[in-house]
């Protein structure tokens, strides 16, 4: 992996004479948990049921937006107009019921080794999410016991315009005190990566689901890697260069 090239074409975009990291903003969904599986299912099944293509990769391409966005664009997409309100909340009512009925989500492998490194490298770690159940924070204290302070935790409830925006990244780096050169972004999604480069931060992907490397790449993504794990096992690597 080309390091060195991927951080001078971040200085260059951004237009920074360095990186000095302080911290780490995690996003959530394919990222520390492995729930993309479970909402890919829910999804597709929901929107085809309603009469929209809509299929696994559709949710990978979508994710992170809202599910009233993402109906939205479908129905844009493929009628050309807006969906109603009433479709809007059957909809996401519907994917919540069905999402409810599936086990409880895993940790993504590597991810909890990977955010005791960036503790144990004197970094803060952060999370920044597009997802707003009200379960979220029991969530993370139980799968990563002390290691996410309350107060670094950006969800759905902090922001009124979620990613592709770069607001929720924004917000992240006002509540830790930090410059966009002091912190870098894990992100699995297109439109995840689109808010963090928006939000000038140096945006690691993992590629975690099923949609082409290219598609984090031409997103923005510095790096592509596989998998957390894949992450998590050449951190130390990184974080030499990165620091
Ligand atoms: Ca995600």
């Amino acid at each position: 992996m080309d390091y060195i090239k991927a951080i001078n074409d971040y200085k260059q975009l951004q237009g920074h004479s360095a990186l000095q990291l302080r911290a780490v903003l995690f996003d959530m969904d394919g990222v520390l948990f492995d729930s993309m599986p479970f909402h890919a299912d829910a999804w597709s099944k929901v929107m085809t049921d309603a009469g929209f293509n809509f299929t696994r990769e559709d949710v990978y391409m979508n994710e992170g937006r809202t599910g009233a966005d993402t109906i939205n664009t479908a129905s844009m997409a493929q009628f050309g107009k807006p969906a109603t309100q009433e479709l809007i909340d059957h909809l996401c009512k519907k994917k919540c019921k069905i999402f409810d009925t599936y086990p409880p989500t895993p940790r993504m492998q590597g991810s909890i080794e990977l955010v005791q490194k960036v503790k144990a490298c004197g970094l803060t770690p952060m999370i920044v999410t597009g997802s707003g159940t009200p379960t979220l924070l029991d969530r993370i204290q139980s799968n990563f016991p002390s290691l996410f302070d309350e107060n670094h935790i950006i969800s759905s409830f902090n922001v009124k315009r979620g990613k592709p925006y770069p607001d929720p990244y924004l917000l992240a780096l006002e509540r830790g005190g930090l410059k966009p050169n002091e912190a870098i972004v894990v992100e699995n999604a297109p439109l995840g990566v689109t808010a963090g480069v928006a939000a000038g931060l140096f945006t690691v992907a993992v590629n975690t689901g099923l949609l082409k490397d290219e598609v984090l790449s031409n997103a923005g993504a510095s790096l592509v890697y596989p998998a957390m794990q894949a992450l998590c096992d050449d951190w130390e690597q990184l974080f030499s260069i990165l620091k």
